[in-house]
């Protein structure tokens, strides 16, 4: 199907439908604003509906008048491309009830995987505790299946509520999703639909082992995670980013080995240290600088930082030719939305 360019009048004719529906919507909103790595484009009509109805009115006018949409999170493992953007911005943010009953706790799309963790963790349920540092929302954490610190957002999943193009409601159950490691699917089979509410079962936490973890996942990730500068999280998709390139480059891997020999001589925390001169070798290796503006963390090179100012378009520039000196051997874990109008 072949998109409507949103142009001056289709842009007036939608904004107008929104006013008359009620649904809040922003004109020439930079995603910078709200995007975790501080960057992104400036969509004409960036949308937030309040309820799942009113959603689906939206995507039935949209899809009446063939007019291109994506859906967003909290920007947190999402990088879309720099300058005006004519496909619709639609931000679940709204969707942001939390209701317990008898046995389950039902999240809307929009809620923040800290806010349900710290909710959980009060109320003492199990299996939150540790996605209290992903800043993603449920709806993108979903999506990835994002986990930390032991605990996947699937879970404790009992079922997903979505709705497809063609606004149609669907629920599914949590076996009937594809979770595996930072996928669902919702990356291929439901990959235009948009989630709107889950469902996860309670279960007391009763040895009050998630309270450990939540105060650990606090301290860790100050330590071995970039904190001063805004960043997607991980880059690449993989737990071990430095194994990972060993396996592809035999001189490297001889390498990481002497590091690894020479840390048994280093005083001081080991993974401080590892990570300190594992980052270093691998700049030095790859030949890898950073920009002004944009550059890698000094905790991992698994995590790309705005310096400051930095537009996407300069990160995306710096994310492909990263990829192109690492000769893509490792897959990006954030996504890049470059081609769109
Ligand atoms: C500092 C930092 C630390 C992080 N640590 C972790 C970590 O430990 N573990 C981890 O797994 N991830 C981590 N991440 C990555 C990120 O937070 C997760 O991938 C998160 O799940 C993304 O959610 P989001 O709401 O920000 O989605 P976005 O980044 O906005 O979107 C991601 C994808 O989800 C889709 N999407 C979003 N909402 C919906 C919806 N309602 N319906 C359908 N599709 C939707 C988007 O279209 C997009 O394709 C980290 C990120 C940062 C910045």
């Amino acid at each position: 199907m072949s998109l409507a360019m949103l142009n001056d009048t289709h842009a007036t004719g939608v904004a107008q439908w929104l006013s008359d529906a009620g649904i809040p919507f922003r004109e020439n909103f930079s995603l910078a604003r709200i995007s975790q790595i501080k960057a992104g484009g400036t969509p004409r009509l960036f949308v937030q509906p309040q309820n799942m109805s009113l959603l689906c009115r939206f995507l039935a006018y949209l899809k009446q008048h063939s007019i291109g949409w994506i859906v967003i999170g909290n920007l947190s493992n999402l990088l879309i491309r720099s300058g005006e953007l004519n496909t619709i911005v639609i931000s679940l943010k709204e969707f942001r009830d939390i209701d317990f009953m008898d046995g389950y706790v039902c999240v809307g799309a929009g809620v923040l995987l800290p806010v349900l963790a710290r909710e959980m963790e009060t109320k003492g349920y199990a299996g939150f505790s540790g996605l209290y540092g992903v800043p993603g929302s449920i709806g993108g954490g979903i999506f990835m299946n994002a986990s930390c610190y032991g605990n996947a957002v699937s879970d404790y999943l009992i079922d997903v509520t979505f709705l497809t193009e063609d606004g149609d409601i669907r629920v599914l159950k949590r076996d009937e999703l594809s979770f595996s490691w930072r996928k669902s699917a919702f990356h291929d089979r439901f990959r235009r639909c948009i989630i709107v509410e889950a469902r996860f079962s309670l279960i007391k936490n009763e040895m009050a082992v998630d309270k450990l973890k939540l105060t650990d996942a606090h301290v860790n990730r100050s330590l071995y995670q970039e904190s001063a500068f805004p960043n997607l999280g991980s880059l690449f998709a993989t737990r071990n980013i430095y194994g990972e390139i060993a396996s592809h480059f035999p001189v490297y891997r001889a390498l990481l080995l002497c590091i690894r020999i020479v840390l048994h001589l280093m005083p001081g925390d080991r993974h401080a240290n590892f990570a300190r001169l594992a980052t270093s070798m691998t700049r030095w290796y790859f030949d890898i600088r950073d920009t002004d503006k944009v550059g890698l963390s000094g905790k991992t090179i698994n995590c790309v930082i705005n310096k400051g100012g930095a537009e996407a378009d300069e990160i995306v520039g710096f994310v492909r030719n990263l990829q192109g000196k690492l000769q893509n051997c490792v897959p990006l874990e954030i996504e890049i939305i470059d081609r769109i109008e």
